[in-house]
Protein backbone atom coordinates (compact mmCIF):
# COMPACT_ATOMS: atom_id res chain seq x y z
CA UNK A 1 0.00 0.00 0.00
CA UNK A 2 2.59 2.13 1.07
CA UNK A 3 4.29 1.54 -1.93
CA UNK A 4 1.81 3.28 -4.04
CA UNK A 5 3.42 6.75 -2.67
CA UNK A 6 6.76 7.70 -3.45
CA UNK A 7 8.75 10.55 -1.37
CA UNK A 8 9.78 13.93 -2.50
CA UNK A 9 13.93 13.78 -2.94
CA UNK A 10 15.79 15.12 -0.12
CA UNK A 11 16.91 14.08 3.51
CA UNK A 12 14.82 12.60 6.17
CA UNK A 13 16.46 12.44 9.48
CA UNK A 14 14.25 9.13 11.17
CA UNK A 15 14.14 8.75 15.17
CA UNK A 16 14.27 5.07 16.04
CA UNK A 17 13.39 3.19 19.62
CA UNK A 18 16.06 3.52 22.18
CA UNK A 19 15.11 0.47 23.60
CA UNK A 20 11.34 -0.75 22.98
CA UNK A 21 11.07 -1.11 19.06
CA UNK A 22 7.06 -0.05 19.92
CA UNK A 23 8.21 3.28 20.05
CA UNK A 24 8.97 3.69 16.71
CA UNK A 25 6.41 5.95 15.19
CA UNK A 26 4.18 4.96 11.98
CA UNK A 27 4.92 8.01 10.16
CA UNK A 28 9.02 7.05 10.65
CA UNK A 29 8.02 3.51 9.69
CA UNK A 30 6.77 4.37 6.50
CA UNK A 31 9.71 6.55 5.63
CA UNK A 32 11.85 3.30 6.30
CA UNK A 33 9.60 1.46 3.94
CA UNK A 34 9.64 4.17 1.07
CA UNK A 35 13.40 6.11 1.78
CA UNK A 36 15.35 5.27 -1.35
CA UNK A 37 18.36 4.66 0.72
CA UNK A 38 18.47 4.43 4.09
CA UNK A 39 21.70 5.80 5.67
CA UNK A 40 22.92 3.68 8.30
CA UNK A 41 25.78 3.96 11.26
CA UNK A 42 25.78 -0.05 11.45
CA UNK A 43 23.96 -2.28 9.16
CA UNK A 44 23.71 -4.98 11.40
CA UNK A 45 22.08 -2.84 14.10
CA UNK A 46 19.23 -1.44 11.35
CA UNK A 47 18.64 -4.49 9.88
CA UNK A 48 16.49 -5.53 12.59
CA UNK A 49 14.65 -1.86 12.92
CA UNK A 50 14.17 -2.45 9.55
CA UNK A 51 12.49 -5.93 9.61
CA UNK A 52 10.19 -4.68 12.95
CA UNK A 53 9.13 -1.69 10.11
CA UNK A 54 8.51 -4.22 7.54
CA UNK A 55 10.99 -2.23 5.34
CA UNK A 56 13.45 -3.89 2.55
CA UNK A 57 15.20 -0.59 1.45
CA UNK A 58 19.21 -0.52 1.00
CA UNK A 59 21.35 0.69 3.64
CA UNK A 60 24.49 2.27 2.98
CA UNK A 61 26.74 2.97 6.13
CA UNK A 62 27.40 6.60 6.87
CA UNK A 63 29.69 8.23 10.04
CA UNK A 64 30.51 11.99 9.71
CA UNK A 65 33.79 11.00 9.57
CA UNK A 66 32.91 9.04 6.27
CA UNK A 67 35.19 10.29 3.64
CA UNK A 68 34.18 13.31 1.93
CA UNK A 69 33.02 11.63 -1.16
CA UNK A 70 30.25 9.75 1.07
CA UNK A 71 28.77 12.28 2.57
CA UNK A 72 28.65 14.18 -1.27
CA UNK A 73 27.35 11.71 -2.77
CA UNK A 74 24.83 11.10 -0.38
CA UNK A 75 24.24 14.86 -0.91
CA UNK A 76 24.29 14.44 -4.66
CA UNK A 77 21.41 11.43 -4.60
CA UNK A 78 19.10 14.31 -2.47
CA UNK A 79 18.44 16.03 -5.52
CA UNK A 80 16.52 13.21 -7.14
CA UNK A 81 15.84 10.48 -4.70
CA UNK A 82 14.84 10.18 -0.89
CA UNK A 83 17.73 9.42 1.68
CA UNK A 84 16.88 8.43 5.05
CA UNK A 85 19.36 8.83 8.11
CA UNK A 86 18.76 6.36 10.63
CA UNK A 87 21.13 5.76 13.77
CA UNK A 88 21.60 2.64 16.12
CA UNK A 89 19.33 4.72 19.13
CA UNK A 90 16.99 7.36 19.11
CA UNK A 91 17.52 10.46 17.14
CA UNK A 92 20.12 10.71 14.73
CA UNK A 93 22.83 13.70 15.49
CA UNK A 94 22.30 13.62 19.02
CA UNK A 95 25.61 12.04 20.10
CA UNK A 96 25.60 10.53 16.73
CA UNK A 97 26.06 10.71 13.03
CA UNK A 98 24.72 13.29 10.75
CA UNK A 99 25.03 16.86 11.27
CA UNK A 100 27.33 16.96 8.56
CA UNK A 101 25.12 15.64 6.43
CA UNK A 102 22.45 17.86 7.17
CA UNK A 103 25.02 21.29 7.08
CA UNK A 104 26.35 19.82 3.15
CA UNK A 105 22.16 18.98 2.42
CA UNK A 106 21.19 22.44 3.12
CA UNK A 107 24.04 23.75 1.74
CA UNK A 108 23.03 22.09 -1.23
CA UNK A 109 20.13 23.64 -1.50
CA UNK A 110 18.17 19.80 -0.96
CA UNK A 111 14.74 19.33 1.05
CA UNK A 112 15.50 18.53 4.57
CA UNK A 113 12.86 17.38 7.01
CA UNK A 114 12.67 15.42 10.71
CA UNK A 115 10.57 12.63 11.93
CA UNK A 116 10.79 13.14 15.49
CA UNK A 117 10.53 10.39 17.93
CA UNK A 118 12.33 8.87 21.12
CA UNK A 119 15.68 10.43 22.38
CA UNK A 120 17.39 9.24 25.63
CA UNK A 121 18.46 12.61 27.04
CA UNK A 122 14.72 13.92 26.79
CA UNK A 123 13.85 11.02 28.00
CA UNK A 124 15.83 11.26 31.27
CA UNK A 125 15.29 14.35 31.79
CA UNK A 126 11.53 13.99 32.21
CA UNK A 127 12.40 10.63 34.86
CA UNK A 128 14.63 12.69 36.74
CA UNK A 129 11.99 15.10 39.16
CA UNK A 130 14.68 17.85 38.59
CA UNK A 131 13.94 21.15 36.58
CA UNK A 132 13.19 21.16 32.89
CA UNK A 133 12.68 24.68 31.88
CA UNK A 134 16.35 25.20 31.34
CA UNK A 135 18.68 22.41 30.52
CA UNK A 136 21.68 21.58 28.83
CA UNK A 137 22.75 18.75 27.08
CA UNK A 138 26.74 17.31 27.64
CA UNK A 139 26.75 14.58 25.19
CA UNK A 140 29.92 12.16 26.64
CA UNK A 141 32.38 13.42 29.03
CA UNK A 142 35.94 12.48 28.14
CA UNK A 143 37.44 9.88 29.76
CA UNK A 144 40.85 11.68 31.00
CA UNK A 145 40.38 13.56 33.82
CA UNK A 146 41.58 16.53 33.22
CA UNK A 147 39.78 17.57 30.15
CA UNK A 148 36.48 15.96 32.04
CA UNK A 149 37.01 18.43 34.95
CA UNK A 150 37.74 21.74 32.32
CA UNK A 151 34.02 20.63 30.44
CA UNK A 152 32.85 20.67 33.91
CA UNK A 153 34.11 23.77 35.48
CA UNK A 154 33.26 25.42 31.94
CA UNK A 155 29.83 25.12 33.26
CA UNK A 156 29.59 24.68 36.94
CA UNK A 157 28.01 28.27 36.96
CA UNK A 158 25.18 27.87 34.87
CA UNK A 159 21.70 28.09 36.64
CA UNK A 160 20.66 25.07 34.21
CA UNK A 161 19.98 21.10 34.64
CA UNK A 162 22.86 19.15 32.95
CA UNK A 163 22.42 15.99 30.69
CA UNK A 164 25.30 13.40 30.77
CA UNK A 165 25.23 10.61 28.32
CA UNK A 166 27.29 7.27 30.28
CA UNK A 167 28.80 3.78 30.46
CA UNK A 168 28.10 1.59 33.62
CA UNK A 169 31.75 1.03 34.00
CA UNK A 170 32.71 4.59 34.21
CA UNK A 171 29.57 6.02 36.37
CA UNK A 172 31.05 5.98 39.54
CA UNK A 173 33.83 8.15 38.76
CA UNK A 174 31.80 10.71 36.73
CA UNK A 175 29.23 11.08 39.49
CA UNK A 176 32.18 11.57 41.65
CA UNK A 177 33.90 14.12 39.38
CA UNK A 178 30.67 16.13 38.84
CA UNK A 179 30.54 16.33 42.89
CA UNK A 180 33.47 17.81 43.12
CA UNK A 181 33.29 20.27 39.80
CA UNK A 182 29.87 21.38 40.28
CA UNK A 183 29.33 20.65 43.80
CA UNK A 184 27.16 18.05 45.52
CA UNK A 185 23.92 18.18 43.68
CA UNK A 186 20.63 16.94 43.24
CA UNK A 187 21.17 14.12 40.09
CA UNK A 188 19.29 10.95 39.06
CA UNK A 189 20.47 8.25 36.99
CA UNK A 190 18.09 6.46 34.79
CA UNK A 191 19.35 3.24 32.89
CA UNK A 192 17.56 0.85 30.17
CA UNK A 193 14.62 3.68 29.50
CA UNK A 194 11.82 2.01 27.73
CA UNK A 195 13.54 -1.46 27.87
CA UNK A 196 12.75 -4.47 30.55
CA UNK A 197 14.81 -3.30 33.34
CA UNK A 198 13.95 0.75 33.00
CA UNK A 199 15.45 2.12 36.78
CA UNK A 200 15.81 5.58 37.74
CA UNK A 201 17.66 6.02 40.77
CA UNK A 202 17.88 9.60 42.25
CA UNK A 203 20.01 11.46 45.13
CA UNK A 204 22.83 13.42 45.75
CA UNK A 205 25.81 13.10 43.03
CA UNK A 206 28.19 11.51 46.11
CA UNK A 207 25.67 8.97 46.88
CA UNK A 208 24.90 8.26 43.69
CA UNK A 209 28.67 7.57 43.55
CA UNK A 210 28.98 5.62 46.22
CA UNK A 211 25.72 3.51 45.48
CA UNK A 212 27.82 2.83 41.85
CA UNK A 213 31.12 2.30 43.06
CA UNK A 214 30.64 -1.83 43.82
CA UNK A 215 28.58 -2.12 41.65
CA UNK A 216 28.78 -0.63 38.11
CA UNK A 217 25.05 -1.24 37.01
CA UNK A 218 24.86 -2.92 33.28
CA UNK A 219 22.80 -1.17 30.22
CA UNK A 220 22.79 2.47 28.73
CA UNK A 221 22.87 5.41 30.98
CA UNK A 222 21.78 9.17 31.57
CA UNK A 223 22.56 11.17 34.02
CA UNK A 224 20.90 14.42 34.62
CA UNK A 225 22.27 16.96 37.68
CA UNK A 226 19.86 19.44 38.20
CA UNK A 227 20.84 23.45 38.63
CA UNK A 228 23.02 24.78 41.34
CA UNK A 229 20.57 26.45 42.77
CA UNK A 230 18.98 23.11 43.75
CA UNK A 231 21.17 22.43 46.62
CA UNK A 232 19.72 22.83 49.90
CA UNK A 233 20.42 26.03 51.24
CA UNK A 234 24.48 26.15 53.26
CA UNK A 235 24.42 27.33 56.63
CA UNK A 236 26.95 30.02 57.34
CA UNK A 237 29.15 27.68 59.37
CA UNK A 238 29.62 25.53 56.86
CA UNK A 239 30.41 28.18 54.04
CA UNK A 240 32.06 29.72 56.42
CA UNK A 241 34.27 26.84 57.18
CA UNK A 242 34.47 25.93 53.60
CA UNK A 243 35.75 29.13 52.89
CA UNK A 244 38.37 30.05 55.88
CA UNK A 245 40.08 26.01 54.55
CA UNK A 246 39.91 27.44 50.27
CA UNK A 247 42.04 30.61 51.81
CA UNK A 248 44.80 28.22 53.00
CA UNK A 249 45.49 26.89 49.56
CA UNK A 250 43.69 29.59 47.47
CA UNK A 251 44.06 33.61 47.02
CA UNK A 252 40.68 35.04 47.60
CA UNK A 253 38.90 35.37 44.41
CA UNK A 254 39.73 31.32 43.40
CA UNK A 255 38.72 30.57 47.28
CA UNK A 256 35.04 32.67 46.91
CA UNK A 257 34.78 30.61 43.18
CA UNK A 258 35.56 27.09 44.56
CA UNK A 259 33.33 27.45 47.51
CA UNK A 260 30.60 28.84 45.09
CA UNK A 261 30.57 26.03 43.27
CA UNK A 262 30.52 23.53 45.66
CA UNK A 263 27.82 25.09 47.20
CA UNK A 264 25.34 26.61 44.21
CA UNK A 265 26.05 30.13 45.94
CA UNK A 266 26.67 33.28 44.46
CA UNK A 267 30.68 33.68 43.90
CA UNK A 268 30.38 37.71 44.98
CA UNK A 269 28.89 37.13 47.77
CA UNK A 270 31.18 34.88 48.84
CA UNK A 271 34.03 37.16 47.97
CA UNK A 272 33.07 39.67 50.00
CA UNK A 273 32.72 37.20 53.23
CA UNK A 274 36.23 35.94 52.25
CA UNK A 275 37.54 39.63 52.58
CA UNK A 276 35.85 39.38 56.02
CA UNK A 277 37.59 36.29 57.10
CA UNK A 278 40.78 36.97 55.66
CA UNK A 279 40.72 40.98 56.94
N1 LIG B 1 20.98 9.27 19.45
C1 LIG B 1 20.70 8.67 20.73
C2 LIG B 1 19.56 9.42 21.40
O1 LIG B 1 18.84 10.16 20.74
O2 LIG B 1 19.38 9.26 22.61
C3 LIG B 1 21.92 8.58 21.59
C4 LIG B 1 23.06 7.82 20.99
S1 LIG B 1 24.46 7.71 22.01
C5 LIG B 1 25.64 7.02 20.91
C6 LIG B 1 24.10 6.35 23.04
C7 LIG B 1 23.94 6.75 24.51
O3 LIG B 1 22.60 7.21 24.72
C8 LIG B 1 24.11 5.60 25.47
O4 LIG B 1 25.47 5.38 25.79
C9 LIG B 1 23.34 6.09 26.67
O5 LIG B 1 24.09 7.02 27.40
C10 LIG B 1 22.16 6.80 25.99
N2 LIG B 1 21.03 5.88 25.80
C11 LIG B 1 20.59 5.36 24.63
N3 LIG B 1 19.52 4.55 24.85
C12 LIG B 1 19.29 4.57 26.17
C13 LIG B 1 18.33 3.95 27.02
N4 LIG B 1 17.39 3.14 26.53
N5 LIG B 1 18.38 4.20 28.34
C14 LIG B 1 19.33 5.03 28.86
N6 LIG B 1 20.26 5.63 28.10
C15 LIG B 1 20.25 5.42 26.79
Amino acid sequence: MDTAFALEPGLYIVAGPIGNLGDLTPRAAQVLRLADVIAVEDTRVSARLLRAAGSDRPMLPYHDHSAENVRARLVDRMAGESVALLSDAGTPLISDPGYKLVRDARAAGRMVTTLPGPSAAIAALTLSGLPTDRFLFMGFLASKAKARGDALDEVAALRATLVFYESGPRLSESLSAMAAHLGDREAAVSREISKTFEETVTGRLSELSARYADAPPKGEIVVVVGPPGDAPPASVEDTDAALREALTRLPVSKAAGEVAKKFGLDRRALYDRAMELKG
